[in-house]
């Protein structure tokens, strides 16, 4: 582990200011974001006057990096001076900094703010010791800033109500990759410096880094995977042709794409989540390689934040809906025109089973369960995020677009939605004033006003979807794996078993064999009988699938206490170091009579788990994590068990040394989104 060229820690260097002209961290024209009550940032307006400071002298002690060379406005005195500034106590996964302006500032006066800080260990950004990668040559560090880490990677306004662009200077030893969430980059090989620039205003979440031993194959006009060298094969196979038909489908729908490139980098197992929409340059976790309708989702669904999120983006945390909501929607008309409805309404039905299992452990009057949730003071906003942010609001979508009637006419909404609103924030009223001004005949019947339906209703009240869609069109594929459910719950087992072994399951869909797995859990614990008869008929055949499918069999095993087929649980953890692969496992041994079995299989791979997840199941261990865990509002608390609820985007862990307390304890939902 290394840390990056600084030298200096922010608080013994006064923050000096320059006239604009240049970006250092690029506070933008566009972004013009409140200060404090001290300062306001102006437009540039009113001409480049230059505010007259002189730089600081340095004081002793370990001298600053030089300041980068900014293009001076012709003509102009190079002006800095040192500014007072204050850091105060604001939540564990932040602190606030004010910094008070020259009283010479005249109102619309541009001007730049220069802050000297370091990051080293910190919420974002995650430092990979080389055994931690796959080719265990070269140390790895990514980061990873949803929803509000990035304050520990940058000093930033971490909230997605402001936008700017960014630009950046990173210097790496050689044989190192940098690549940055960028529309822009450029390496100087005899410098070893990487300069990135995005041009377009975005979010401090959104701002990402990534660095390591990665290689890049193009797989379309536009797109690109980096992936270490061993998994650059895979990867390229596995995308090749289909991201462009993807960008594609999603223009046709939405409009152009506004990023430039779509590239995706396959980071290492310890990446905390499944896939972060980065713009230009999904993250994504390798572990998801070898199960392929998954990783064609998750893929899509990063696609569809290219409009919704990214372009337009929910300005406050409680309204995370208007970015997952949206992007469900349209990752799920995406998949319509490309693989049909049958498969999309299969999808939808697995990820719907997974939103009512999740109600049934928080209870219908969970308060998360809102789509406009509360966020109370000094609560990360992570913790707000569950299934209902992306299911409940893709069902609020849904029954927009079938308000409309005619879902073309949606995406046409939806297109000048996005022209309309892209590259700023939104709130949802901003949406459905667009949505009732767009179809003015909606208006008029008041549609927003029907009786159990109103929207206010669907932003405020807690419990399901008021509404869900019509998934009949996926019956071909869902109804099998209801038939195949209900035989083996039926009696008497020993027929119903004969009739369901008959029943060649090996050709099925994944979602489809994951939903059958999901509803068996649900069910668990199983007769032993049943269990046995499962297991003599399913567990080679389920040993050989992915590991979606294999994750959700071993959880029948352990929920069941069936010992026969206990080694494969250990195979498992032997080879599997992500947190969604083995935190569910963990859980679920500890919760049972399995702990002894779950110390010993950790203690013999605990070295290859990164630090943090190590920390995660250290407590697991000593704690056991019951299915009645009680939410918890300790904003040091882990947003939710990550392992086991696998929302694509949904938080990193703010964990630092703490050790997590599962906040909504999600083990019985293990989705994807
Ligand atoms: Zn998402």
């Amino acid at each position: 582990r290394s840390a990056p060229n600084h030298s200096a820690p922010a608080q013994s260097l006064p923050a000096p200011i320059r006239p604009a002209g240049a970006q250092a961290l690029d506070s933008a024209p566009h972004s013009a974001p409140a200060l404090s009550a001290q300062a306001r940032p102006s437009p540039r307006a009113h001409g480049p006057t230059a505010c007259a400071f002189a730089f600081p002298t340095p004081g002793p002690g370990p001298q600053p990096p030089p300041l980068p060379a900014f293009p001076e406005t012709p003509g102009a005195e190079p002006a800095c001076c040192p500014l007072a500034f204050r850091l105060d106590p604001f939540t564990d996964y932040g602190s606030s900094l004010t910094v008070t302006l020259p009283a010479e500032l005249q109102a619309h006066q541009p001007f730049q703010v220069i802050l000297r800080y370091t990051s080293t260990d910190a919420p974002a950004i995650w430092w990979l010791d080389p055994e931690l990668t796959y080719g265990n040559a070269k140390p790895f560090v990514f980061t990873q800033g949803h929803s509000v880490c990035n304050r520990s990677f940058f000093p930033c306004f971490d909230t997605p109500a402001v936008k700017c662009t960014y630009s950046a200077v990173v210097k790496a030893p050689s044989g190192v990759q940098v690549l940055m969430s960028a529309t822009q980059s450029t390496y100087v090989e005899e410098e070893g410096v990487y300069r990135f620039h995005m041009e377009h205003p975005v979010p401090a979440y959104l701002v990402a880094l990534v660095a390591g031993d990665l290689k890049p194959a193009d797989i379309g006009p536009r797109s690109r995977v980096w992936a270490e060298p061993c998994l650059l094969p895979t990867a390229t196979n596995k995308l090749s042709g289909a991201v462009e038909e993807w960008l594609s489908a999603a223009e046709r729908l939405y409009g152009p794409y506004m990023w430039g490139r779509y590239d995706i980098v396959f980071l290492p197992p310890s990446f905390p989540i499944v896939a972060m929409e980065n713009p230009c340059l999904t993250f994504i976790i390798s572990s998801i390689l070898e199960s392929d309708e998954f990783l064609v989702i998750d893929v899509i669904h990063e696609v569809a934040h290219s409009w919704f999120g990214n372009a337009v983006t929910n300005a406050t945390w409680e309204e995370m809906w208007l970015s997952e909501g949206l992007a469900t929607y349209a990752q799920r008309r995406i998949t319509t025109e490309t693989y049909g409805a049958a498969f999309t309404c299969l999808e939808t039905a697995f990820r719907l089973d997974a939103l009512h299992r999740q109600m049934r452990l928080l209870g219908e009057d969970s308060p998360v369960s809102k789509l406009q949730v509360k966020l109370e003071p000094g609560v990360n906003p992570s913790h707000l995020m569950n299934l209902f942010t992306y299911e409940k609001g893709y069902c609020f979508v849904y029954y927009l677009s079938q308000l409309c009637g005619d879902p073309q006419r949606f995406d046409e909404f939806l297109r000048a939605y996005v022209e309309k609103y892209k590259f700023t924030s939104v709130v949802a009223q901003d949406l459905l004033d667009s949505f009732l001004s767009f179809f003015p005949e909606l208006k008029e019947q008041s549609v927003d006003c029907r009786a159990g339906l109103e929207f206010e209703r669907w932003l405020n009240a807690t419990g399901p979807p008021l509404a869900e869609p019509d998934l009949s069109q996926g019956s071909s594929l869902t109804r099998p794996v209801e038939a195949l459910f209900q035989l083996w719950t039926a009696e008497p087992l020993d027929q119903a078993a004969a009739l369901a072994s008959a029943i060649d399951i090996s050709k099925w869909r994944t979602f489809q064999t994951a939903l059958f797995l999901d509803r068996l859990l649900d069910g668990s614990p199983l007769p032993q009988e049943v269990v046995m008869s499962l297991s003599k008929c399913y567990s080679s055949l389920l040993d050989s699938m992915n590991a979606e499918i294999r994750i959700r069999w071993l959880q029948i095993v352990v929920r069941n206490y069936y010992y026969p087929d206990l080694h494969r649980v250990r195979r498992f953890l032997e080879s599997q170091m992500s947190r969604m692969y083995t935190i569910p496992l963990y859980e679920d041994l500890c919760t049972g009579a399995l702990k002894s079995f779950a110390l010993e299989v950790f203690y013999q791979t605990q070295g290859r788990l990164h630090p943090n997840l190590r920390r995660t199941i250290q407590q697991i261990l000593s704690q056991g994590l019951g299915p009645s865990a009680e939410p918890s509002t300790d904003p040091s608390a882990e947003p939710v068990s990550a392992g086991a609820d696998r929302d694509s985007d949904s938080p990193a862990l703010l964990l630092g040394d703490e050790a997590p307390s599962s906040a909504i304890s999600l083990r019985d939902v293990n989705v994807s989104a």
